[in-house]
């Protein structure tokens, strides 16, 4: 959204009497977010193309692409620079510290990118982002305002986090009332106390924090914050781990917010996604005394009465969420896992362990070597699983679960054992696989026809790549122009 478009719209709006948006990011984000593509198409927003994603490797480097986007006649920004030293990319930072004010638009930062895709593919990437790429941000808006109260949050983790409670500001484009404090420690460096004048900094999406307080500004009597020792919500006494800053509630089976927590953590959409069911709706039915654990959401087909007395709740939504209830029930082992909330199991470890362990039974019974042994599994979460397997509350909710017909093992990975589907073709194995190991791939391909070759030459049919594959060989490959498949690639081709 260029500045103009947006003050353009801005007067247009005022003059008709229309309330005006608050800063172009926000009006850029909003549009995107709607589904109304004719009023998309109204509204005056740009586009400048940052990469090209591709099946097949057509460039050698990310600059190559982006010439050929241009020629294209694609918009691409005038302003990317190809450089050759880490001292290119901070001379470059440097310029557009100050540059950035006469650009047309607003921008938060820059994007540093490894050049070559041969080594963007040897770097790969974490759980969460590329390791061949990094954001640097630049020094954010900052204002002052005063601190009115810390509030504590209990989060289904039950750990307590500080919120600092501000008098209503204008910053970068938006008005900031609250702020995060991330946890005691955070109170103690800023010593703050009560009453205090604060700085506050918003950088793009990021929640405004606190960077210091005003000293100057401080009363002689301000009472020091001090962060409480029993969880605000159910009086339990607070604990903290060892190398920990977190404090947490360790009430986890009769903390509100926890119980609550972790209902709405289970019907999310990276887990259950259970359609017709939202946050508020488990908030609700909490209040209620209609859940009190996850299993009691596949009894709420017996509480239709109860259901149905609720106000703004009609038929047509019960039917929808029983039916989003059972089809939950079809979601893999996976998903239930990473459903249940136990600590430091995120997606990707709830998908490894799944597949490491096949199933429930294996997985509650493993001991702490033969969780360490999984891929990806360290001793914090080994550790954290076999808490959660000791406490009885949590065995009784995985055999109500199981007997609501929930999914507890792993999907055996459709395969055909025996074709000619890779007759004629021929392959090379490199890499971690998540699904097989090497042994595995290499008899799944010589069962149905194909070969497996030692080296890689420009005769060579398939580079079958996984996890932390050399990168000779990965060079060699985008050299001679060898498509590189995965596993899933491999499980489509017999399909
Ligand atoms: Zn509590």
């Amino acid at each position: 959204m260029h500045r103009a478009a947006f003050e353009r719209l801005n007067k247009e709006r005022e003059e008709l009497g229309e309330v005006t948006y608050a800063n172009p990011r926000n009006f850029a984000a909003g549009t995107i977010k709607m589904q109304d593509s004719k009023e998309v198409a109204r509204r005056p927003l740009d586009c400048f193309l940052y990469s090209l994603n591709t099946d097949k490797i057509y460039f050698k480097t990310h600059w190559e692409s982006l010439q050929t986007l241009k020629s294209w006649g694609f918009h691409v920004s005038e302003h990317s620079k190809l450089v050759n030293s880490i001292n290119g990319v901070f001379d470059f930072i440097k310029y557009w510290e100050e540059e950035r004010f006469n650009l047309g638009y607003d921008i938060d930062g820059i994007v540093i990118k490894v050049n070559s895709y041969g080594q963007q593919q040897e770097l790969g990437f974490t759980a969460k982002s590329p390791r061949w790429a990094i954001s640097y941000k630049f020094k954010a808006e900052e204002v002052e305002t005063i601190l009115d109260q810390v509030t504590y949050q209990v989060g289904r983790t039950g750990a307590v986090t500080p919120v600092a409670n501000l008098k209503p500001v204008l910053l970068a484009g938006t008005t900031v009332k609250r702020a995060t404090l991330h946890n005691a420690n955070e109170i103690e460096r800023l010593d703050l106390h009560q009453g205090d004048s604060v700085f506050v900094e918003k950088g793009g999406e990021i929640i405004p924090k606190i960077i210091n307080v005003n000293l100057s500004k401080r009363k002689p009597d301000a009472l020091k914050i001090i962060y409480p020792t029993v969880c605000p919500e159910c009086g339990t006494s607070l604990i903290r781990k060892e190398g920990e800053v977190a404090f947490y509630c360790p009430n986890d089976e009769g903390c509100p917010p926890q119980i609550v927590g972790k209902i709405q953590h289970f019907i999310g959409r990276k887990a259950m996604n259970i359609d017709g069911l939202g946050d508020e709706t488990i908030e609700n039915f909490y209040q209620r005394g209609l859940l009190k654990h996850i299993s009691d959401i596949y009894t709420l087909h017996e509480k239709s009465d109860e259901l149905k007395g609720i106000e703004r709740f009609g038929e047509k939504s019960i039917e929808n969420m029983l039916k989003g209830i059972e089809q939950s029930k079809e979601m893999p082992f996976e998903k239930v896992l990473f459903g249940l909330g136990i600590r430091y199991v995120g997606e990707t470890v709830a998908r490894k362990l799944a597949f490491g362990t096949k199933n429930i039974d294996r997985l509650a019974s493993a001991t702490l070597e033969e969780l360490i042994a999984i891929d990806e599994i360290g001793q914090r979460i080994a550790e954290s699983i076999i808490e959660y397997f000791s406490k009885t509350e949590h065995l009784q909710q995985i055999e109500l679960l199981k007997a609501a017909g929930l999914q507890f093992q792993a999907k055996e990975i459709e395969i055909t054992l025996q074709s000619e589907k890779l007759t004629g073709k021929t392959f090379v194995i490199s890499g971690v696989f998540e699904k097989f190991s090497r042994e595995e791939l290499k008899d799944l391909i010589e069962s149905n026809g194909g070969k497996i070759l030692s080296s890689i030459s420009a005769k060579l049919n398939y580079l079958v790549a996984g996890d932390n594959m050399g990168p000779s060989k990965l060079e060699k490959a985008l050299k001679l122009n060898v498509p590189l498949i995965s596993e899933d690639d491999l499980l489509e081709m017999l399909k």
